[in-house]
């Protein structure tokens, strides 16, 4: 039995409140590091097919040994790859998708931006729902949606989202959109969960409540999301970091602590705005 908490999606599936994610890790060493990820207890793997490492991930999955029913796989569709998606373009890439990762179904499908400007979201979301009742994907979801994105779904296609992926960190802690999701049900995911790992990690505030807990300023953050009811998926390619950010369960933030953390929102994203963002 993995130590790690789950939250339970709106189908009743339950997702491991951390996960591993992989952006920028390349394919040829993403065998080894998600095999990292597993030894070290992982068992949930956040990809994506614009991160080109499918192939490398999954083949870590399969030299686990893990059962497949202990795993829980996201992926996402690289929506920009196309100018405007159909019901055919969808079903090829999650297909592609899946051939890559050498899996018979995903836990999670994603949209991995709503790309408004497109207008073809609803067309995505709706082919999503034909996956998951196909059962090739457990729960389908999507990542970067504000909240008009989100009820414009939820109004106009059968699908709530079981999950909206969104950057959330301590210096942009969302708190709006986790009201929105929690209203209708959605599981919020954490993505740069620890800042990227740039100045969030210096902050003094994070330190000296690192140094009561006798943790790092990383594990302070992780257990910060897990108690919040986050999902969160930290990545590393370094083996050490990889085990020092799943050893999250032995300790507890207080509500003093929470309120100092809560304190670090400023508003600043260090990814993209999901209103302009549109690569192609
Ligand atoms: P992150 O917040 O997980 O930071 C990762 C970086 O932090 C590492 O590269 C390393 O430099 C540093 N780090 C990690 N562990 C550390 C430790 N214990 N001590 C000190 N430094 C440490 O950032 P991320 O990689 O951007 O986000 C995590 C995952 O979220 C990605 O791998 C990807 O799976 C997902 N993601 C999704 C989207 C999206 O649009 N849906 C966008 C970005 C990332």
């Amino acid at each position: 039995m993995s130590q790690v908490p789950t939250l339970t999606l709106d189908n009743g599936l339950r997702m491991p409140q951390l996960g591993f994610g992989v952006w920028q890790v390349p394919d040829d060493e993403a065998t080894a590091v998600v095999g990292t990820a597993l030894e070290a207890g992982y068992r949930s793997i956040d990809t994506a097919a614009i991160y080109g490492n499918e192939t490398g991930t999954g083949k870590a999955l399969a030299a686990s040994g893990i059962p497949r029913q202990e795993l829980f796989v996201t992926t996402k569709l690289w929506n920009s790859a196309a100018e405007t998606w159909t019901r055919e373009s969808v079903l090829r890439e999650f297909d592609a998708s899946l051939a890559r990762l050498g899996l018979d179904y995903i836990d999670l499908y994603l949209v991995h931006w709503p790309r408004a400007m497109r207008d073809d979201y609803l067309t995505i979301v709706r082919t999503f729902a034909e996956i998951a009742d196909s059962g090739r994907a457990k729960a389908v979801g999507v990542s970067n949606f504000q909240p008009a994105e989100l009820e414009r779904v939820m109004a106009e296609t059968p699908v709530v989202p079981a999950v909206n992926q969104v950057e959330l960190h301590p210096n942009f802690a969302q708190a709006e959109l986790r009201a929105l999701h929690a209203r209708h049900g959605i599981v919020t995911e954490a993505w740069s969960p620890l800042g990227q790992g740039r100045g969030l990690l210096e902050d003094p505030t994070l330190a000296r409540i690192a140094a009561k807990h006798g943790r790092s300023p990383a594990q302070v953050v992780l257990r910060w999301h897990i108690q919040l009811g986050n999902v969160a998926i930290p990545k590393s390619a370094t083996p050490s970091r990889i085990r020092e950010n799943f050893d999250v369960f032995g300790f507890a933030l207080d509500d003093e602590d929470l309120a100092a953390i809560a304190g670090l929102d400023n508003g600043t994203r260090l990814g993209p705005d999901p209103a302009e963002f549109d690569y192609s």
